[in-house]
């Protein structure tokens, strides 16, 4: 069963990709949920990445991290096939290539003695969002509902973010960022919206009365 839910998506039987400029929702798990413009250059290949212009919420502007998923995406070194660690004392390299199948059989099997000699609730699936669907994120549940694996309270990295939220706040929002063109004064605790939410402070630049202080580092 294992075998069967992790194997890779067969490339067979996808309609046929338009190439062009094409619309797209950015895949990470940010509040924002950007609207882009995506050139498609083939089946298997993206060029640049625009916030969508038609959008005044992006307005043509995306958060740097987005705008170069181009080169994180189609780079030489990113990982194509499973690795299994071979690491002994001195070697550097560490991994061997090995077949999808190869590596299924292998985390079966080994899912199987652990749930045998310690019982299931010896196996955590951890996962947690940032660039997954729901049906990528999610789908994982269905493999520790049916094994009895262990469970986790969601996630271990926006809990404490949320419980702050609600005990200062009261709850989880905050103001539409395009508000920000009217705002006398703006603070930015702890975060940097220069990489990861241009588009926020761009209604603010656009504004006849912004003047920027910057008091701390960006
Ligand atoms: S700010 Fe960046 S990461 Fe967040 S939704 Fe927009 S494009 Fe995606």
């Amino acid at each position: 069963m294992l075998k069967n839910m992790l194997k890779p998506p067969l490339a067979s039987g996808r309609a046929p990709l338009q190439t062009g400029r094409m619309p797209s929702t950015c895949p990470h798990d940010c509040p924002s949920c950007c609207s882009l413009d995506v050139d498609v250059l083939s089946q298997t290949e993206i060029g640049r990445i625009y916030g969508a212009r038609d959008q005044d919420y992006t307005a043509g502007v995306i958060c740097a991290k987005v705008a170069r998923y181009q080169e994180r995406v189609h780079h030489p070194d990113r990982l194509t096939t499973p690795l299994i660690q071979t690491r002994t004392k001195g070697d550097r390299q560490g991994f061997r290539p090995l077949s999808w199948d190869d590596a299924l059989e292998h985390l079966s099997e080994r899912f199987r003695d652990i749930a045998d000699q310690h019982g299931p609730e010896a196996i955590w699936p951890y996962y947690y969002a940032g660039t997954m669907g729901h049906v990528m994120r999610d789908g994982l549940q269905r493999l520790r509902h049916i094994m009895g694996y262990s469970r986790q309270h969601n996630s271990i990295c926006t809990s404490l973010v949320q419980a702050g939220w609600k005990a200062a706040v009261g709850a989880i929002l905050g103001p539409d960022p395009r508000e920000m063109a009217e705002s006398d004064l703006i603070v930015v605790w702890g975060g940097q919206p220069c990489p990861y939410a241009s588009q926020c402070h761009d209604p603010y630049r656009q504004s006849p009365q912004t003047t920027w202080r910057k008091i701390g580092r960006c």
